[in-house]
């Protein structure tokens, strides 16, 4: 007999997480009970996968599981925020016990990884779609926006750039390759990384679109221009010897790479890399912010890129 509604919550959702002692009321009322503490600001974000759109049908469900929350915790990442919460609205074909278990570990074993309570969520039937909001944590007053960024500012990116995007093109292509496949399917929100850029960044947000994309946001909403050359750029190997053609699509405007790009002010930069490299996160200086509001992008020959590729955009006709 199909579960009902109540049993897959109570199987599946219920004790899917550890619990944390800020959580007054979790999974089982109208709504959860969380505690802010004193002096802090909750942050909040949320973000949808519908299957056939962000996803392919017959997608891994542990893999849709970890992505899901992987790129809403790098929302979170992006503003500098600690994970506290989450809630998880499923959209389900079907009350298919075997997918929903899988889809769970890949869930839970990420939420873990940052202590994370699952608190509260909806089950509907329909088109499988996957809905999460996540709430964080921040300093009352520190946060990394993005209409903070400063002329003279350095750029850095976090990791490497293009691997998702390659990936992708493999998947279609039906020529994959694992190990990248990983960026795609298993991207890890720079959680560490953005609570230590508190101390050293300006403004930051995470590369969801494409490099030249989520640095046009960050220009237009700080009224600044940037610069950044190509050469500097930090890129998986497979996709550095595409860029050695002149194939420069992936790095620039490929998707799901969900790194961190982030201003630094010049004089904090040599403190920066150390912290940096004391937590084991790599990032790479790549340009700085300029004051006209224009985008430059240098190519390694020393001359400005012409025609801007575009990030991906859901409306774009
Ligand atoms: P209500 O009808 O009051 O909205 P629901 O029947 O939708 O309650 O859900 C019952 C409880 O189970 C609520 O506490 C809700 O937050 C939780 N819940 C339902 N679906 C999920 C889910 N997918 N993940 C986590 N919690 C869920
Ligand atoms: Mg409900």
């Amino acid at each position: 007999m199909p579960a009902t509604e109540f049993e897959l919550i109570r199987r599946y959702f219920q004790d899917a997480t550890r619990s944390r002692p800020d959580v007054l009321l979790g999974i089982g009322d109208d709504c959860a009970l969380l505690q802010v503490p004193d002096g802090q600001t909750l942050a909040v974000s949320i973000d949808t996968l519908v299957a056939g759109r962000h996803f392919a049908d017959g997608h891994d469900p542990r893999a849709l599981g970890h992505k899901a929350l992987a790129v809403n915790l790098s929302d979170l990442a992006a503003m500098g925020a600690e994970p506290a919460w989450v809630t998880l609205a499923l959209t389900l074909p079907a009350p298919d016990e075997v997918w929903l278990r899988s889809f769970m570990q890949g869930f839970s074993e990420l939420a873990a990884t940052f202590g994370l309570q699952l608190v509260g969520g909806d089950t509907t039937r329909g088109p499988l779609t996957v809905t999460i909001q996540v709430q964080g944590l921040l300093p009352a007053g520190i946060a990394l926006r993005r209409d903070s960024a400063e002329p003279g500012q350095r750029l850095f990116v976090s990791g490497s750039l293009g691997g998702a995007a390659l990936a992708l093109r493999q998947r279609l292509s039906g020529t994959a390759d694992p190990g990248l496949a990983l960026r795609l399917d298993r991207p890890q929100p720079r959680v560490a990384l953005g609570r230590l850029l508190r101390d050293y960044a300006g403004a930051a947000i995470d590369i969801s679109d494409g490099l030249l994309a989520d640095l046009t946001h960050v220009c237009r909403a700080s009224a600044v221009g940037a610069r950044i050359a190509l050469d500097r750029l930090p890129l998986e190997p497979a996709v550095k010897r595409l860029a050695e053609h002149g194939d420069w699509q992936l790095p620039l405007a490929g998707g799901d790479d969900y790194e961190l790009l982030f201003a630094v002010p010049a004089d904090r930069v040599d403190a920066l890399r150390r912290a940096c490299e004391s937590i084991g996160e790599p990032v790479s200086e790549i340009g700085e912010v300029t004051e006209d509001g224009e985008l430059q992008v240098v190519l390694p020959n020393g001359r400005l890129m012409q025609d801007l590729p575009h990030g991906f955009d859901h409306f774009r006709p």
